[in-house]
């Protein structure tokens, strides 16, 4: 029975890209791609040539009866992003849910994604740990920041290099001056960068240069135990 792959692509180093990876792009019969110009570029590296047809935030409600179809029929459909794991702030979300309802294997391939090596590279606890992804850019974005006050898992957000600066203000002025975070930028790309320190310190490192290139943040949870000492040597 034919299915759905879910293809993770490199993030900015194309040696990231596994051999199943590969292989899957050159089994399949169709290949579903955020933006077809960039996948195009890595297909032409990996020597690869399909048929690529756009799958993107603004027209994947209106494709997706037609390729739950065409995987009915027994084409394989490999989906794609323009970079790390489809569905992970990138379109796929909804394609996998459908595809499950619809009684279609659906079988992600493990692969490259942002958050998973700046996780790892904050030194902060990885075995509990919350992915926000992009903080909303207007509304609902206080409300998000919020509801961060008293998370004691590691937070893992992805961010733009122009506001990196105003989110870390932001969460400084909700979680603390002092709460540690580490921000990683172009991660596997030659001026990969991991900064870490406190909050102050970090807006004080950004500020004094143009920030460029791609961006995770991650902040240390809320340490429940070192609040209560605080708390209790006040009183
Ligand atoms: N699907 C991707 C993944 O699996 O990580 C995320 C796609 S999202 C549209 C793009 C965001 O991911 C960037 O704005 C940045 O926050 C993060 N990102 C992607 N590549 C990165 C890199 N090489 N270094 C740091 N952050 C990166």
């Amino acid at each position: 029975m034919a299915k759905l792959y879910i293809v993770p692509t490199p993030i900015g180093n194309l040696e990231d890209i596994t051999l199943r990876a590969i292989r899957i792009l050159k089994e399949c019969d169709l290949i579903l791609a955020e933006d077809t110009r960039n996948s195009i570029h890595l297909l032409k590296h990996l020597q690869i040539e399909k048929p690529l047809k756009s799958y993107h935030q603004h027209n994947e409600h209106k494709i997706l009866q037609e390729i739950i179809e065409l995987i009915q029929q027994g084409k394989n459909i490999a989906l794609v992003s323009d970079a790390g794991t489809p569905a992970i702030s990138d379109p796929g979300f909804l394609l996998v849910r459908e595809c499950i309802a619809a009684g279609i294997d659906v079988e992600t391939l493990p692969g490259p994604t942002a958050f998973v090596p700046a996780l790892v590279n904050s030194g902060f606890p990885c075995d509990n740990f919350v992915f926000i992804g992009f903080l909303p850019v207007k509304k609902g974005r206080s409300t998000k920041l919020k509801s961060l006050l008293e998370e004691t898992k590691t937070i893992i957000l992805y961010e733009s290099p122009y506001r990196l600066v105003k989110a870390l203000e932001e969460l400084k002025a909700t979680l603390g001056d002092e709460r540690r975070a580490s921000v990683s930028r172009e991660l596997s790309k030659f001026f990969e960068e991991t900064k870490r320190g406190t909050l102050q310190e970090l807006i004080t490192y950004f500020s004094l240069k143009t920030v460029k290139g791609e961006i995770v943040i991650v902040v240390e949870g809320l340490n429940r135990k070192q609040k209560h000492e605080s708390e209790t040597t006040e009183a």
